[in-house]
């Protein structure tokens, strides 16, 4: 195998992209580690949906990982009416990471443990919305199904962009704090990236061996610090002929609330309903979702 890439710094908090130009194949792998407890220290969540963010926010790097530009970003939201889950959101621009969940705080705790994805949201969707640097949208929609969001995540590929494709997540709470990583491969079927494809087949031989391959990953390997990125690219796919790496966007925690953004929201509304919104001292507070930070407004 040759290396066109030497990546030497240790995995945290850390994005990478890999190809197997022999295999038509593409692929990102993800940790996180501080940038996970930033998110989730902005928030007081239960085991179960802490686990479930986790994922989500694994998922949201290793998709917004596809992207370039600055400007790019990518938004996963999952949704349901009458499930314990109401709202998951993840968003990912430029390594900057934030999300949050809205659930049923009762319901959830009469779910047990270790709830599965059909219990915590019943029958939902999942929307994932790619926009390009350029401002071009791309959104796909598909039901929750399977027995995670991972799953879901590649009927959407497979599905919506007839991209074959497997992801792989795994989180752990430990000793120093929450830790998440997961790996995204997918076949590309004219080869090369970035240029159009061709056609589509799940039962290629090139993606039959690579998805062989990439899905005996473990959990451990995943999470084990011991263990670089590439290190473990290296585990998968030495027999091939050529791996090339490269260093992903730096992750971080970020969130692009700011008075400004919500006096801007707020303006829109009537003046009537400006009132409503209100506290005793006449000012409008408003809650960020994603960081729990509260914004007083004089407007
Ligand atoms: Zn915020």
């Amino acid at each position: 195998m040759a290396k066109t890439t030497e990546l030497t710094e240790t995995y945290s908090d850390a994005l990478m992209g890999f190809i197997l130009p022999g295999r038509s194949a593409r692929g990102r792998m993800v940790r996180l580690d501080d940038v996970l407890e930033q998110v989730l220290s902005a928030h007081d969540y239960p085991a179960p949906i802490t686990h479930l963010l986790s994922e989500a926010l694994v998922l949201g790097a290793l998709m917004g990982g596809l992207l370039k530009g600055e400007e790019a970003q990518l938004t996963l939201q999952a949704q349901t009416q009458g499930g314990v889950v109401k709202l998951l959101v993840v968003d990912f621009r430029a390594g900057a990471m934030r999300g949050y969940a809205d659930f049923d705080d009762e319901r959830l705790a009469s779910l047990g443990a270790n709830p599965g994805l059909t219990a915590l949201f019943g029958e939902g969707y999942l929307g994932i919305t790619f926009e390009t640097e350029v401002k071009q949208r791309y959104q796909g929609i598909v039901p929750l199904e399977g027995d995670s969001l991972a799953e879901a995540c590649e009927n959407y590929f497979s599905q919506s962009e007839q991209l074959p494709t497997l992801i792989r997540v795994a989180s752990r709470a430990g000793a120093g704090g929450r830790k998440a990583a997961g790996m995204l491969v997918q076949h590309l079927a004219d080869g090369e990236e970035g240029r159009e494809r061709l056609h589509v087949r799940l039962d290629h031989p090139d993606w039959e061996h690579i998805a062989v391959m990439a899905g005996s990953v473990s959990h451990n390997e995943l999470l084990d610090p011991a263990l670089s990125l590439e290190a473990i690219a290296w585990r998968l796919f030495h027999e091939e002929d050529e791996i090339r790496v490269q260093k992903g966007a730096n992750l971080s925690r970020g969130c692009r609330c700011s008075a400004a953004h919500y006096e801007t929201i707020i303006a829109r509304f009537p003046a009537d309903e400006r009132d409503e919104m209100r506290g005793p001292d006449g000012t409008i507070a408003v809650d960020c979702a994603f960081c729990s930070r509260t914004f007083v407004l004089e407007i």
